[in-house]
């Protein structure tokens, strides 16, 4: 609960008077206690006042798989000792929580595949069986934990995807060659696909998958940079430092298909200008002139990964 109320407090200029609700995924186990009515504290009353500020939902990371939030949320001085007044109060209300629908990660082919499979699997139909028996919807047999919904099987809340030919290979692709993920490398590929699935020894199977790549080898190079990263030093004023990026291939608006976003690192105060894509290293600095130096004056320092956009003539 602190940890979203800090990132709430950091992105709050972003993120207040949303006119639509934003998403904070978090892990609802934690957060369960805040679902209950509770006598607050004060600190916690402040906190409950504070997210009223916000239009937001809550969705689902299950805690196993969100171990690096886990660790720090569990560090004893986060712990709140004060019991004062604020009785029986509600802190996340229910319209704070959304389920992520099983079709909003599998689309219909792979669910139809997924859902046959699961019919043809003996060991898994036997533990099924288990469930109906016991006459519970939920199995937890030691290390086990199944979980049948609507003919899908779920393993420690994540989808079961059982060995059909080329089911689980399909899924891997969902989620390592869709357009819009991009071939995320072999890490970022086994966190998106455990996020959401499940299968027996999966890591092996997705990295054998990345290796086996093409495109990710002949990648490669470029996705570890040698370069040392060093943090930038604290502004000391408003618009001292400031970040330009370029946003191009925007859809036409008004004759122009790309955006100037210039951020004070400062005050967070945001100037977002029209351009051209074509716009070159001269357009770049008649624009600087006429709509930033105009209100704040020349930056000490300016970043920009944009330099790719910025050529002469
Ligand atoms: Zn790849």
């Amino acid at each position: 609960m602190l940890a979203i109320i800090n990132a709430l407090k950091d992105w709050r200029h972003f993120l207040e008077g949303l006119p639509k609700p934003f998403e904070i995924w978090s892990d609802h186990e934690n957060l369960k206690y805040w679902r209950e009515p509770q006598d607050l504290s004060r600190r916690q009353a402040r906190w409950a006042q504070y997210l009223s500020r916000f239009n937001f939902v809550l969705t689902h990371i299950a805690g196993v798989k969100n171990i690096k939030a886990d660790v720090l949320s569990r560090r004893p001085d986060y712990q709140v000792w004060d019991f004062e007044d604020n009785k029986d109060q509600i802190v996340l209300r229910p319209e704070h929580f959304v389920k992520i629908a099983t079709s909003y990660v599998l689309n219909d082919e792979l669910e139809r595949r997924t859902r046959e499979a699961v019919v043809q699997e003996a060991e898994v139909l036997q533990g099924l069986e288990k469930l109906r028996k016991s006459r519970l919807h939920r199995l937890t047999d030691g290390t086990l934990e199944w979980e049948e919904s609507d003919g899908l099987i779920y393993y420690k809340e994540k989808l079961y995807i059982p060995n059909a030919p080329g089911l689980r290979h399909d899924i891997v692709k969902q989620c390592h060659d869709a357009i819009t993920v991009g071939h995320p490398g072999r890490w970022g590929t086994i966190e998106a696909v455990t996020q959401f699935y499940w299968w027996p020894r999966m890591k092996e199977f997705i990295t054998k998958y990345t290796d086996g790549c093409d495109l990710c080898q002949r990648m490669k190079a470029a996705t570890h940079p040698k370069a040392t990263l060093q943090p930038n030093e604290v502004p000391e004023g408003p618009w001292q430092t400031i970040g330009i990026d370029f946003i191009v291939k925007l859809p036409k608006s008004n004759g122009y298909d790309s955006i100037a976003v210039y951020v004070d690192h400062f005050t967070k105060q945001t100037h977002v200008l029209p351009i051209n894509k074509s716009i070159n290293a001269e357009g770049v600095a008649d624009l600087h002139v006429k709509e930033i130096f105009r209100l704040h004056g020349i930056p000490r320092k300016i970043f920009s990964t944009g330099a790719l956009y910025l050529r002469h003539g």
